[in-house]
């Protein structure tokens, strides 16, 4: 299939970054939206322009927001005091594994999956032509992806702590009771599919109903629920920390209470399932129950 961004003007060995200078000449064109129509010109099919497009940005990030919090652990003399559960560190072994296992869910599992993308989207009528969508329109959609994320993430986790799904599935991302940001997305291949969709489907889904969700909206929900995933599980908590500022988000301060204590803090985002259902975790649950 070709780009829908017509390149029959352009010379077939055309660069980057002279596709770059002939989209930066169209009027009306912010510079990401001239990267966005390069970036389709250059690849000339638009399955691949987006699998590579995805993929390259699923990685950057992934590992990118691992790094501070790789430098956190190997600076404890300095971040310690920040730290959950302060005596429990990883290794550098620890990391290393938790790297190497990661790096193989996401060339064999994700991969696959984000090169199938481009069609699925385009099955459920999403967008990926200029111009980019407005930021309201962007900000409310993630809004919602991240509402219902946190709802699906809720029950299905919860669901996934009875003992033969347990035992069959969830049990890999329990291997550390003390997490940190690596392991946001050490689990079975299963649970990256059945817990992954939370993350794909509503986009999917809002596509199908309104026609109105852009790719550029999915790909920041992605960026962010990844930082979200990887902060949640860092094992670290600053007096500038998300959830001081937004009472009601989780964080890490709520998510490592879950791999502590095992039982409770379902959710991944926020908190108010937790509450409303009474499961949340620890201490913190049964001085919540008793003043019930
Ligand atoms: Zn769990
Ligand atoms: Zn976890």
């Amino acid at each position: 299939m070709e780009s829908f961004f017509n390149s029959s003007a352009v010379q077939p060995a055309a660069t980057y970054a002279q596709l770059f200078e002939i989209a930066k000449q169209q009027h009306n064109m912010s510079t990401m939206e001239s990267l966005w129509q390069a970036h389709y010109a250059y690849w000339g099919n638009d399955t691949l322009a987006t699998g590579i497009m995805a993929f390259v940005a699923h990685e950057l990030i992934y590992f990118g927001r691992c790094i501070p919090w790789i430098i956190a652990d190997a600076l404890p003399i300095i971040f310690r005091k920040y730290k959950i559960q302060e005596k429990k560190s990883p290794s550098v072994n620890d990391q290393w594994t938790c790297i190497k296992y990661i790096l193989a869910i996401h060339f064999i599992i994700e991969l696959p999956l984000i090169v199938l993308f481009h069609p699925m989207m385009e099955l459920c009528g999403l967008s990926y032509t200029l111009p980019f969508p407005q930021l309201r329109t962007i900000a409310a959609q993630i809004v919602t992806f991240f509402l219902v994320e946190d709802t699906y993430h809720y029950w299905l986790h919860r669901a996934m702590h009875w003992g033969p799904l347990y035992r069959s599935i969830h049990r890999i991302h329990h291997q550390y009771a003390a997490p940190f940001g690596l392991t946001a997305e050490y689990a079975s291949p299963w649970e990256t599919l059945l817990l992954g969709f939370g993350t794909i489907g509503p986009p999917l889904v809002m596509g199908l109903i309104t026609g109105e969700v852009h790719l550029m909206t999915v790909l920041v929900w992605m960026t962010l629920r990844q930082i979200q995933a990887i902060d949640a599980h860092s094992g670290y908590d600053f007096p500038w920390s998300l959830r001081r500022i937004v009472p009601f988000w989780g964080g890490a301060d709520w998510h490592d209470d879950h791999h502590r204590y095992f039982v409770g803090n379902y959710s991944s985002s926020f908190k108010h399932w937790d509450v409303l259902m009474g499961t949340v975790a620890g201490p913190r649950g049964k001085a919540t129950k008793r003043k019930a």
